[in-house]
């Protein structure tokens, strides 16, 4: 069944109303006609089946007849802080992060990031990790978006993480930064000192290509991340990103059917 991505605005009175490049797709290529069932979803959670009552090239709408929570979204929320590699890699993480279950993204500037980037191509390259983001979205079958931010510099980071992680309850907000040249702390050792089911939100801190400067290290130790390693070959920081996320997502109880 195809399946499309709408707005939250475009679902009204049992009615979903399709945006003009979808209805055009659906019409032009997909050769959908009345009483047709397809899904939407609207990026908050939920999915709809939708049987199409108007299939006009420039008008699709149809009334729902099943709606749900698909359970495709992870019950620990991953926020991953990405040192900025050169674009495609970005994009690749972007893209693969989104398949595994990540939450959010937020692009981090830190001192060895070889990309300087200015307001105006920020914000293009931000609209094109949102984009990849979607899409990878539709291609896995998520129903919920997860946002990429604009690029923030290493210290607003950390402080956007301390604000998650000082709401008061009593969950666990576990943050790690991944450092090649930690010799103790691992991922396994870190689990064994939470209950996973009160985890609410891991924060993962990653370098760019360059890795993390003395001084960010010291920054994130002082906000009581903590130094992990991922073992002792030196990876990528894409593969970094994807064998991290992997392992949390194991640990979590995610790579089950
Ligand atoms: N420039 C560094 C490597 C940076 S690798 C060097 O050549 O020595 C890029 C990022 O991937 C690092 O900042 C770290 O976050 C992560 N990373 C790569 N290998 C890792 C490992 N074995 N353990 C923990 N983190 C690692």
């Amino acid at each position: 069944m195809h399946r499309f991505l709408t707005t939250p605005e475009s679902v009204k009175n049992g009615i979903v109303t399709f945006g003009k490049d979808d209805a055009k797709h659906m019409i032009k290529v997909l050769r959908h006609k009345r009483g047709d069932i397809v899904l939407a979803f609207d990026g908050s959670g939920r999915q709809y089946e939708v049987e199409l009552v108007e299939a006009e090239k420039d008008r699709v709408c149809g009334k729902i007849i099943k709606s749900c929570r698909p359970d495709t979204e992870p019950k620990t929320k991953v926020i991953l802080f990405q040192g900025i590699p050169k674009a495609d890699k970005m994009e690749w993480i972007v893209q693969k992060t989104v398949e595994l279950g990540i939450w959010k993204i937020v692009p981090v500037i830190t001192q060895f990031s070889v990309v300087s980037i200015n307001d105006r191509k920020s914000s293009n390259r931000t609209e094109r990790w949102n984009r990849i983001s979607k899409e990878a979205c539709k291609q896995s079958g998520r129903v919920v978006i997860p946002e990429v931010t604009p690029p923030v510099p290493f210290e607003e980071a950390l402080n956007y993480w301390n604000k998650i992680a000082s709401e008061e309850s009593g969950d666990s907000y576990p943050a790690v930064f991944c450092h090649e040249k930690e010799r103790k702390n691992c991922l396994k050792e870190l689990f064994k000192c939470y209950n996973i089911k009160c985890i609410k939100t891991i924060g993962v801190f990653i370098g760019p290509e360059g890795g993390f400067s003395d001084k960010e290290v010291q920054l994130a130790t002082d906000c009581h991340i903590k130094p992990v390693s991922l073992g002792k070959r030196i990876l990528r920081t894409e593969t970094a990103s994807i064998a991290v996320l992997s392992a949390i997502m194991y640990e979590t109880g995610e790579l089950r059917a």
